[in-house]
C-alpha cells in the first residue's frame, strides 16, 4: 500500500487530491494538515482515514482534538508539530500549504526520500536552490503541480535538454487583462478573485490578476529546470487550453494542451511516471474553434519585470520577493493599499535590500531564507504605512 500525506488539505489543491486519492484505492494516508478550517479538516480525516491531522495554528488545537474524539486519528496542532508531520514515512507527499509557510514541511519531507508532488511555488521561489540540494541529497523525487510546470515536464519527457532553446509558459490574463489603468487602480479583491478560467484558493487567484502568479512561475521554472531566464517566456493565452510550450533547437514547439482542470496535473504526479485514467474532461477543439495568444502589457502589470530583476540577481532576492509580494498582498485585501502599489511596494521593498550583504549571498540554510522573507516582510509593511502606498 502506498503511503501518503497532503499538506495543505483543506484547500484548493488538497481537496483535489483527495478526491483522487479516493479513486485511486490502495492508498494509506498518513498526515493531512490545515490551518484554520478545522472542521474541514476533522472530515477529511475521518473520510479518508488519516493516521494524524495537524492545524498549523495552536489556537486551533483543542477544536480539532474533540473534533476528533473517539475516532483513534490523532490531533496535532502548531507549527512544530506541522513540520513534524512530514517526518512520518510517506511514499509520496503533496506541499500544497499556500505561502511560505509551506516550505519547512516540505524540506522535510525530501530529507526522508519522499516523493514531493510539489503546488506550493512559494518554496522553489524563496529557496530553490536549497530544494533541489536536498532533494538530491536524500534521493528524493520533486515533481511539479503547477499546471505549466507540469506541461513542461511532460514536454520534456525523452527529450535532451540541451537540444531546448525556449520555455513559454502561458498565462490567462485573469480577470483585469483589459482593464485599463485606472480601472485597475479601483480594483476590490472581490474583482480580483474573480479568476476567468480556473478554481482555485484566493490569493493564488489574486496573484493570477496581478501576474504575480506568472512571476513566481516564472523563477519557478528557472528553478525546476535550471533553465537560463532568458530562455523562459510569457504568452497571455485566454482560453487557458495550452498550458506551456517547449521550443527546440530543430524549431519544433511541443505544446501541453488540456481542459483547466488541476486533478490533470496532480494525477500525472500521483501517477507518474505511468500515465492512469484521470476523471478530467476531454477536449473538444472542434468546439473550441480558436485558440488565442497576446504578449503579457509590462505597463499595467510589472510583476513579470520585477521577476526577471530577481532572476538576474539571485541570492536571496527570491525569498525578499516573495515575502514582500505576500505583505502586499496582505495589505491589499485588508484595504490599506490599491491594486497597483501591490506591484511598487515589491519594487521598493527589493531596492530597500538591493545594497543588503544578505540579499545577494545564495541562502545556505532554511533559517537565512525564513530570515529574508521576514525582514521583506517588515519592510514591506513599514512602507506600506507611507502616503505613496497607503489608501488611508
Ligand atoms: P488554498 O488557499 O485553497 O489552500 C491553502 C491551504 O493551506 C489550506 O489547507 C490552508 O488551510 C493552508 N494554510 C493556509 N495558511 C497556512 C499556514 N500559515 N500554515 C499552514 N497551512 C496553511 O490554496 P490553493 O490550494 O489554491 O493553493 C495551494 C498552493 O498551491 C499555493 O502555493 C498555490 O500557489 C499553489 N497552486 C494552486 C493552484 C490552484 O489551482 N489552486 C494551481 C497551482 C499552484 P485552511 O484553509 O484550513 O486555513
Amino acid at each position: 500500500m502506498r503511503r501518503v500525506s497532503v499538506f495543505g488539505a483543506t484547500g484548493s489543491i488538497g481537496e483535489n487530491t483527495l478526491d483522487l486519492l479516493a479513486r485511486a484505492g490502495d492508498v494509506g494516508v498518513v498526515a493531512l494538515t490545515g490551518g484554520r478550517n478545522v472542521a474541514r479538516l476533522a472530515e477529511l480525516a475521518r473520510r479518508h482515514r488519516a493516521e494524524i491531522a495537524v492545524t498549523a495554528h495552536a489556537e486551533c488545537g483543542p477544536a480539532l482534538r474533540s473534533a476528533l474524539a473517539g475516532t483513534g486519528i490523532e490531533a496535532a496542532a502548531g507549527r512544530d508539530a506541522l513540520i513534524e508531520a512530514a517526518d512520518r514515512p510517506a511514499d509520496w507527499v503533496m506541499s500544497a500549504i499556500v505561502g511560505v509557510a509551506g516550505l519547512a514541511p516540505g524540506f522535510r519531507a525530501l530529507a526522508q526520500g519522499a516523493t514531493l508532488a510539489l503546488a506550493n511555488k512559494e518554496s522553489l521561489v524563496a529557496a530553490g536552490s536549497l530544494l533541489m540540494a536536498e532533494a538530491g541529497r536524500h534521493g528524493a523525487t520533486i515533481l511539479p503541480v503547477d499546471s505549466e510546470h507540469s506541461a513542461v515536464f511532460q514536454a520534456l519527457a525523452g527529450e535532451d535538454m540541451t537540444a531546448v532553446e525556449r520555455i513559454i509558459i502561458t498565462a490567462s490574463g485573469g480577470p483585469f487583462r483589459d482593464w485599463p489603468a485606472e480601472r485597475l487602480a479601483r480594483a476590490t479583491p472581490e474583482e480580483a478573485v474573480r479568476h476567468p478560467n480556473w478554481e482555485m484558493g484566493r490569493r493564488i487567484s489574486i496573484d493570477s490578476a496581478s501576474m504575480f502568479n506568472k512571476a513566481l512561475e516564472l523563477i519557478e521554472t528557472r528553478e525546476f529546470f535550471g533553465v537560463a531566464p532568458e530562455t523562459i517566456e510569457v504568452l497571455v493565452h485566454p482560453q487557458s487550453i495550452i498550458h506551456a510550450l517547449v521550443g527546440f533547437r530543430d524549431g519544433a514547439l511541443m505544446a501541453h494542451l488540456g481542459p483547466a482542470d488541476m486533478r490533470h496535473a496532480i494525477g500525472y504526479a500521483l501517477n507518474w511516471p505511468e500515465r492512469r485514467a484521470l476523471p478530467v474532461e476531454r477536449l473538444d477543439l472542434a468546439r473550441l474553434g480558436a485558440l488565442s495568444f497576446e504578449p503579457p502589457d509590462p505597463g499595467r502589470f510589472p510583476a513579470l519585470r520585477l521577476a526577471r530583476e530577481v532572476m538576474a540577481r539571485r541570492g536571496q532576492a527570491g525569498a525578499a520577493f516573495n515575502g514582500a509580494k505576500e505583505r502586499a498582498l496582505d495589505h491589499f485585501l485588508a484595504g490599506r493599499i490599491g491594486f497597483p502599489a501591490m506591484a511598487g511596494l515589491v519594487e521598493a521593498v527589493l531596492e530597500a535590500l538591493a545594497g543588503d550583504a544578505a540579499f545577494g549571498r545564495p541562502p545556505n540554510c532554511l533559517d537565512c531564507v525564513l530570515e529574508m522573507d521576514n525582514r521583506a516582510r517588515r519592510l514591506t509593511d513599514d512602507l506600506a504605512a507611507r502616503p505613496v502606498f497607503s489608501r488611508a
